[in-house]
């Protein structure tokens, strides 16, 4: 067998299952021992501090120089204590990576020594340059500074002995280089608007938070096969590689027993998880072989995505320890499914009501339809944009495949809500006496109490209502997903607005208020109809009728990251105060950058394969058929020899065929990188590497596929999909 492929499965099958973190107590015992969470903080910050956290934490009060200087001091004594040696600001670029800059607490003491030093400003700002990350353009001025700030509302945590603090990442002039800043802005978007809304049925209810249950799909392989693939390491995913006879056709894998390695790390994981203050909930098989999930319990949005973030981290390095490696992209693996971080998505109140809980009551429902009619209306508005927010190089391979949602978007509501959505909106609503006002609120009192657990489940939907929540399945499992949530946070905030300005309208005007709500949540059941789909998601019928209802997919990625260019998106984001135009024009050119680099290495690594792996394993098979068929000649003379190595004879010619094409194709694919690269703008680079790149990609596949079938199994050099993706 090929050296490199027989050294990587000799040591695969030395690899055992192990533990590295053992904690032999109750989780409770060591739950957030990493963060410095509420109850560390009245331990070591003295009240003033502990109250001025508090309020920056609730409701966004800034804190001011001295108190940062107590917090400070009360972070550095625990961080110690815990036995940590560096500080961080830990921040979100625009690569979906999170970036950190470690400093040490020490500093030289002026009579002689060290001492440990932690100061308030190196709490609340930084300045970490980090000038590499890419910016859009925001930082080509001549202040090109980037600033780190402290986003308390997300706690400081211990990870590898060093104090990380997470922050936003913002130019000099303010604007946002990260994907945190946004996210905040559109939580206070919307929090406004729907607590706009609540007040006209509850003066309690102060504030609106939205809630995220993250479902973190991902594969795990082993990393001495991943090292014997030049496509994985480099680009996350196999770029060749013919799929395996048996796949996930039996459906033995999806909720299967946990391969015991696997499971060994999966607790490891979760130990490290827990003090770190993530409540993991599930662990499960997913449907692929080699593929799992973990979902913890749903948080406040901002730290469900610091969460995700950390776990992350925390994966891949706990993997290290277990001679794996973890793979988020969202389609490593061709002929079986990909993965998707499922965002379950909610708005809670001050007063606890989830705003997207059918109620018990005519008032509560009639505020849970102005709520859930909003949401739809506003996945409507800008369905466009929203998928586009998904749309990325890895995600394109993955969206409409089958297996995962489709790439165009829709709402699945279930039987239920889709008969009350439908009655409200047959039911006469210009006669407002009070007689049919009350006949009205009885409708809409009939909403049964709707169980999470007796909402119809379709998994085809990208966008679905599951009884108190909806659940965005496109986003990609390798995304940092607060670039899709601010989307549909800042669109719903924008709905919700306009409702009440409607409601507001029609009051005004001496409609009574209850009518007035019914009307307007009416009018947007009927405004948004053309988004809601009860069928199947994957089915080609779908494909036609959804373009038949003028809803826009995303086919091209590059295509479609134009949309956030677009006059109502630009709107949409300046409305909300999410993104400023600049801001928008700055994350259009990242995105383009981003689907260009990768594409190019993706590009690079093929032909690479294809040259120096492939071509020359397909001689060498090769010239053992040429010499066979010699052979044959010598032994048995030029009229016999001829029937008997026909067939190698064909093989021969047919592997010869393949190595031109291959030949061909790549000289052809560099040649369109050589012209593409000629292009300046992204944008256009993005479209030229989309059209005249990728397509050389599942051309060149195809042939390499082929040859893996034909060549002797010993002298394949790559781990193949039956080796990476079954455990023995
Ligand atoms: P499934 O695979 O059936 O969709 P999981 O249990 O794997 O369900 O994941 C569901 C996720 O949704 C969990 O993270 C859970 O905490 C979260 N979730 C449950 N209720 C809500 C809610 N009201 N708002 C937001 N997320 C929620
Ligand atoms: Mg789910």
């Amino acid at each position: 067998m090929s050296s490199f492929r027989k050294r990587a499965l000799d040591e695969f099958a030395s690899h055992k299952a192990e533990r590295f973190y053992v904690e032999n107590k109750p989780v409770s015992q060591y739950f957030g021992q990493y963060v410095f969470d509420i109850e560390k903080m009245r331990r070591h910050l003295s009240a003033e501090a502990f109250d001025a956290v508090q309020l920056a934490i609730n409701e966004g009060v800034k804190i001011d120089r001295g108190i940062a200087n107590q917090i400070a001091s009360g972070m550095k004594s625990w961080a110690i204590e815990m036995g940590a040696t560096h500080y961080t600001h830990w921040f979100h670029p625009l690569t979906d990576a999170t970036a950190e800059k470690h400093e040490a607490f020490v500093d030289p003491a002026k009579s002689g020594g060290v001492f440990e030093n932690f100061k308030g400003e190196a709490l609340v700002q930084q300045e970490p340059d980090a000038s590499s990350f890419p910016n859009g353009g925001l930082r080509n001025t001549f202040e090109a500074r980037g600033y780190t700030a402290w986003d308390p509302s997300s706690p400081a945590f211990i990870m590898d002995q060093t104090l990380c603090i997470p922050t936003v990442f913002v130019a000099y002039t303010g604007e946002s280089l990260d994907q945190k800043t946004p996210h905040l802005k559109s939580l206070q978007a919307l929090d406004k608007a729907a607590v706009d809304i609540c007040k006209m049925f509850d003066h309690k209810i102060n504030r609106v938070n939205s809630m995220l249950g993250l479902e973190q799909e991902y594969f795990v392989v082993d990393e001495a096969l991943y090292r014997a693939r030049p496509d994985l390491m480099l680009c996350n995913r196999t770029l060749v590689g013919h799929i395996a006879a048996k796949d996930q056709q039996l459906e033995d894998h999806y909720f299967g027993a946990i391969p015991s390695r696997v499971m060994a790390y999966m607790k490891d994981f979760e130990t490290e998880a827990y003090k770190l203050g993530v409540v993991l909930k599930t662990r499960h098989n997913e449907v692929a072989p080699n593929q799992f999930e973990f979902a913890p319990y749903y948080t406040e949005a901002n730290l469900a995505v610091d969460h995700n973030l950390m776990m992350m981290i925390l994966m891949r390095k706990v993997a290290k320890k277990h001679k794996l490696k973890v793979i988020f992209h969202e389609k490593p693996f061709a002929g079986i499914n990909g993965s998707g971080k499922h965002c379950n998505w909610s708005m809670v109140t001050n007063t606890g009501v989830n705003l997207l809980s059918p109620g018990k009551t005519p008032r509560t429902n009639l505020q849970f339809l102005s709520f859930f009619a909003s949401v739809i209306r506003a996945v409507y508005e800008h369905h466009h944009l929203l998928m586009a927010g998904v749309a990325s190089l890895n995600n394109s391979h993955r969206l409409g495949g089958g297996e995962a949602p489709p790439a165009v978007m829709s709402v699945f509501i279930g039987t239920t809500l889709t008969s009350v959505l439908d009655s409200i909106e047959q039911m006469s609503i210009e006669d407002a006496s009070a007689e049919i006002s009350s006949l009205r609120l009885n409708i809409v009192n009939k909403i049964p109490e709707i169980l999470p657990d007796n909402t119809d489940r379709n998994r085809t939907s990208p966008f679905a209502f599951t009884g108190n929540r909806f659940e965005f399945r496109a986003v990609g499992s390798s995304v940092n997903v607060a670039s899709a949530m601010f989307i549909l946070n800042s669109a719903v905030a924008q709905q919700l607005t306009r409702f009440k300005k409607l409601v507001d309208a029609l009051v005004k005007s001496g409609t009574p208020k209850e009518d007035a709500l019914i009307q307007i949540i009416r009018q947007y059941i009927q405004e948004s109809k053309l988004i809601r789909f009860e069928g199947n998601g994957y089915s080609n019928e779908w494909r036609e009728e959804a373009k038949a209802r003028g809803l826009k997919g995303v086919s091209d990625v590059p295509e479609a990251f134009k949309v956030f260019l677009d006059e109502k998106s630009l709107k949409l984001m300046k409305e909300t105060n999410v993104l400023t135009e600049r801001e928008a024009e700055a994350r259009y050119e990242v995105m383009n950058e981003i689907f260009i680099k990768k594409l190019q290495i993706e590009a690079r690594v093929i032909g690479d394969l294809t040259i120096n792996h492939i071509i020359p394993t397909a001689i060498k098979f090769q010239n053992s058929l040429i010499d066979n068929v010699l052979g044959l000649k010598e032994l048995f003379g030029p009229e016999d020899y001829k029937e008997m190595s026909e067939s190698q004879l064909a093989t021969i010619k047919k592997i010869s065929g393949y190595i031109k094409t291959l030949r061909e194709d790549f000289r052809a694919m560099v040649e369109a990188r050589k012209e593409a690269n000629q292009l300046t703008s992204y944008p256009e680079k993005a479209a030229a590497y989309s059209n005249n790149i990728l397509p050389y990609l599942s051309k060149i596949r195809t042939v390499v596929d082929k040859l893996e079938m034909l060549v002797d199994d010993e002298l394949w050099p790559l781990p193949k999909y039956r080796e990476l993706l079954f455990w023995r």
